[in-house]
C-alpha cells in the first residue's frame, strides 16, 4: 500500500470529514511500514476494506420538547468492522456530532478494542441532540425517539451501544428501557447500564482507573512514579473525574479540571473533598466548572481557555477530540512535562503529536490509554452471558491486567531503535495486526 495514495482516494470519496480523514492518516501513517511486509494483505485490498465502515445507519430523529414544539435531530451508528467480534462503541450526544466525527470515533474503536484483548469488533453512534439545558423528561423522549429507529440494528451478538460525551448512566437507561419495550428482549444490548439490571460494578470508573494505570505503567519505564506530580486534567465528565480519583489515589496531586465554557486552577491542589464537589455539581446538578471557583477560594477561572499553559509534571486531556494543539503542546513540553495520557479520544492534533514525540516524552494515544472504559464493558457483556455479577475486585483487577497487557504490546512494537516507545505506532500495529488476521481468515466478505 501506499499510504498517501489510500488517503487521498478516501478524502475524494468522503470529502467534508476531516476528524475521519485525520484518524486514517494516523493510523496508515504507522501501519504502512507492517503492512507491506504482508503482500498478502494487498492482494485483497485490505485496507479500503478497513478504512471503509462496514455498515452506517443516517436517520432522523423526532421528538417533542417541553412546551410542544416537535423538535428534529440526526441519529447514527457506524458499525465500522465486526471481524474479531460483536461491533461494540459508544453513543454521543452532542451537537458538534456529525458523519465525520462518527466515522473517526468508530474507525479508531475498531483498533481499541482490538488492543483490549477481548473479542470486540468496532462501531459508534450518536446525534446533534444536545442533552445541555434539556430537562430530564425532554431527555427520555429524545432517547426513546432515538431507540424507536437504532433498535432495528443493535443486539447482544450484533452490536452493543454504551455512553460517551453527553451519554451517561442516565441516557443508557433510558435507551436500555426503549430497546426492551420495543423488542421484548432482556439482555446485554446495552453496557454501561445500572447496576440493578446487568451493569458492571467499576464500570463508570474504568476509562479513568484505566487511564492512570497506563500512565503508571508508562512512567515505570522511565523509573518514575505518580508520587507528588502534579498533574493538568481537562474535561469534569465522567472520564475527568475517574481520571481524577485514581490520580489522587496513587499520591498524584489534580491541579485543573474543565469543560466547554473554561477551567478551573486549583494551587493547593483539587483533593477527595472538592472532587466530590464538583461530582456533585456535574453529576446531580449538571453546574458549571466556574462554581468551583466560586465555592473555593484562591482557585483561578479561566473562562474559553484549556488549562496546558500552567505549570505541572502531567497532562491528562479527557474533554474531546483536538483539544490540544501545537502551541498548547510547546507549552506543556516547555513547562516540563514528562508524560501525557490521553483519556478522550483524539485530544491532540497531529501537530501536537509530533511535538510530545520529537521531545521525546511518555505520550500515549487514547485507544490505547483509554481503552479501559471499553474493556469493562466487554466484561459486562460477559457477566450479562453469564447471568451473573462480579465482585468490583475481580472486575478492578482484570481492568488492571487488561491496560498492562496493552502497554506491552505497545511495548512489542512501537519500541524504536534508541529505545524510544513509539506508543501510536506500538498501538496501531498491535491493534491492526489481530483484526487484519480475522479478515484474512474469514475471506473477501
Ligand atoms: P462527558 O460527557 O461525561 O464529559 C465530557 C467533558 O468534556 C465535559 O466536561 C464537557 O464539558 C467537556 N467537553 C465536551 N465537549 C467539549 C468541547 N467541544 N470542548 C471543551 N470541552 C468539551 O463525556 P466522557 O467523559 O464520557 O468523554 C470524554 C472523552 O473521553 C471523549 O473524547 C470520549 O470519546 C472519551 N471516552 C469516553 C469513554 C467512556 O467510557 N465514557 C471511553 C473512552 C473514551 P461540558 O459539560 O461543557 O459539555
Amino acid at each position: 500500500m501506499d499510504a498517501k495514495k489510500v488517503l487521498e482516494n478516501l478524502k475524494q470519496r468522503f470529502p467534508n470529514e476531516p476528524e475521519y480523514h485525520q484518524a486514517v492518516e494516523e493510523v496508515l501513517g504507522t501501519i504502512e511500514e507492517e503492512y507491506n511486509k504482508h503482500p498478502e494483505f494487498d492482494k485483497v485490498n485490505l485496507i479500503e476494506r478497513l478504512c471503509i465502515p462496514d455498515r452506517v445507519y443516517q436517520f432522523r430523529v423526532t421528538w417533542m420538547d417541553d412546551n410542544g414544539n416537535i423538535q428534529t435531530n440526526m441519529g447514527y451508528r457506524i458499525q465500522h468492522n465486526n471481524a474479531i467480534g460483536p461491533y461494540k462503541g459508544g453513543i454521543r450526544f452532542h451537537k458538534s456530532v456529525n458523519l465525520g466525527i462518527l466515522k473517526f470515533l468508530a474507525f479508531e474503536q475498531t483498533f481499541k478494542n482490538s488492543l483490549t484483548t477481548l473479542p470486540m469488533g468496532g462501531a459508534k453512534g450518536g446525534s446533534d441532540f444536545s442533552p445541555r439545558g434539556k430537562s430530564a423528561a425532554e431527555v427520555m423522549r429524545f432517547c426513546q425517539a432515538f431507540m424507536l429507529e437504532l433498535h432495528r440494528h443493535v443486539g447482544p451478538e450484533l452490536d452493543v451501544p454504551a455512553g460517551d460525551i453527553g451519554v451517561g448512566g442516565r441516557e443508557v437507561g433510558y435507551m436500555f428501557g426503549m430497546y426492551k419495550k420495543l423488542t421484548r428482549d432482556f439482555s446485554g444490548t446495552f453496557t454501561g447500564k445500572g447496576l440493578e439490571f446487568g451493569g458492571s460494578l467499576v464500570r463508570p470508573e474504568a476509562t479513568g482507573y484505566g487511564n492512570i494505570y497506563f500512565l503508571v505503567e508508562m512512567l515505570k519505564t522511565r523509573g518514575e512514579t505518580l508520587e507528588g506530580k502534579k498533574v493538568l486534567v481537562s474535561g469534569s465528565g465522567n472520564v475527568a473525574q475517574y481520571t481524577a480519583e485514581k490520580i489522587l489515589q496513587l499520591g498524584g496531586k489534580v491541579m485543573t479540571m474543565s469543560d466547554s465554557d473554561g477551567y478551573v486552577y486549583d494551587p493547593d491542589g483539587i483533593d477527595r473533598e472538592k472532587l466530590d464537589y464538583i461530582m456533585e455539581l456535574k453529576n446531580l446538578y449538571r453546574g458549571r466548572i466556574r462554581e468551583y471557583a466560586e465555592q473555593y477560594p484562591g482557585v483561578k477561572y479561566v473562562a474559553g481557555a484549556r488549562p496546558w499553559g500552567e505549570k505541572a509534571d502531567i497532562a491528562t486531556p479527557c474533554a474531546t477530540q483536538n483539544e490540544i494543539n501545537g502551541d498548547d503542546a510547546r507549552k506543556l513540553i516547555a513547562n516540563g512535562v514528562i508524560a501525557v495520557s490521553e483519556g478522550a479520544n483524539m485530544p491532540s492534533t497531529p501537530e501536537a503529536v509530533k511535538v510530545f514525540q520529537e521531545a521525546k516524552i511518555l505520550y500515549t494515544p487514547g485507544k490505547a490509554s483509554n481503552a479501559g472504559g471499553v474493556s469493562v464493558s466487554g466484561l459486562e457483556m460477559t457477566q450479562n452471558a453469564q447471568h451473573l455479577a462480579w465482585s468490583a475486585e475481580e472486575v478492578d483487577a482484570k481492568l488492571h491486567w487488561i491496560m498492562e497487557s496493552i502497554h506491552a504490546a505497545c511495548v512489542k512494537y512501537g519500541t524504536e531503535p534508541d529505545g524510544y516507545i513509539n506508543y501510536v505506532k506500538g498501538a496501531n500495529i498491535a491493534g491492526f495486526m489481530k483484526v487484519a488476521k480475522a479478515m484474512m481468515a474469514q475471506g473477501i466478505v
